[in-house]
């Protein structure tokens, strides 16, 4: 579990409801049961979607760690962040002046939602899902500390698969879902993202399994 502001305001508000219960019905001073009932309208949905929340980027950050080999959260980005939010990038590691990654990734909220439905069962093959599992693959990637994006791009694709896996995808629907980023996504990557075809490609140089034919 960690902070975050809707945690903050669902621990206060169950504060606040119970020294209201307690001088209503314990000391039976003043009568708050109206806003008691009204804060617990309030309070009790706040308090499931932060654990709804918190559960499923712990699905997301499990999936990242097997990518990172090590432990590492994904934190999706709330509804405050995306209004305010200008970038184009769907996800980012922060790398400190050692040049060390940080132990968490921040994925926007769109690409989380995709990822999500994605964990939910639904293991179409959409431009959506595709995207939303490859950001986890790519980002994780970076929290093992590469840093090039063209070589993150690379490993990450290679890494689709594991995390749609861990997502709760059968083998198939895992590998149709990393070939569809691969012939429809990846060829569209701005040029820092690519790399030419005999370095990432079946058997190219940054091939992790060369001996194999499955790719990516
Ligand atoms: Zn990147």
């Amino acid at each position: 579990m960690h902070f975050s502001l809707r945690l903050l305001m669902t621990l206060l508000g169950l504060a606040v409801m119970g020294w209201m219960a307690y001088v209503t019905w314990y000391r039976q001073e003043q009568d708050r049961r109206t806003t008691f009932f009204v804060l617990a309208v309030l309070v009790v949905p706040m308090g499931f979607l932060e654990y709804r929340a918190q559960a499923n980027e712990r699905e997301l950050g499990h999936a990242a760690s097997l990518v990172a080999k090590r432990d590492v959260g994904v934190r999706c980005q709330g509804l405050l962040g995306n209004l305010v939010d200008i970038g184009s990038e769907l996800g980012t590691v922060q790398f400190d002046a050692e040049g060390e990654p940080a132990n968490v990734t921040h994925i926007k909220r769109d690409a989380c939602k995709w990822a999500r439905d994605y964990a939910s069962g639904n293991h179409r093959v959409t431009l959506n899902h595709a995207v939303g599992v490859h950001v986890i693959a790519h980002e994780a990637i970076h929290l093992r500390g590469w840093t090039n994006e063209a070589l993150t791009e690379c490993y990450g694709m290679q890494h689709d698969a594991v995390v749609a896996r861990a997502l709760g995808a059968s083998q198939t629907q895992a590998q149709r879902l990393a070939d569809f980023y691969w012939r429809m996504v990846y060829p569209d990557m701005p040029d820092e993202y690519r790399m030419s075809e005999a370095d990432c490609s079946n058997g190219g140089k940054y091939d992790l399994h060369k001996n194999s034919d499955i790719w990516p």
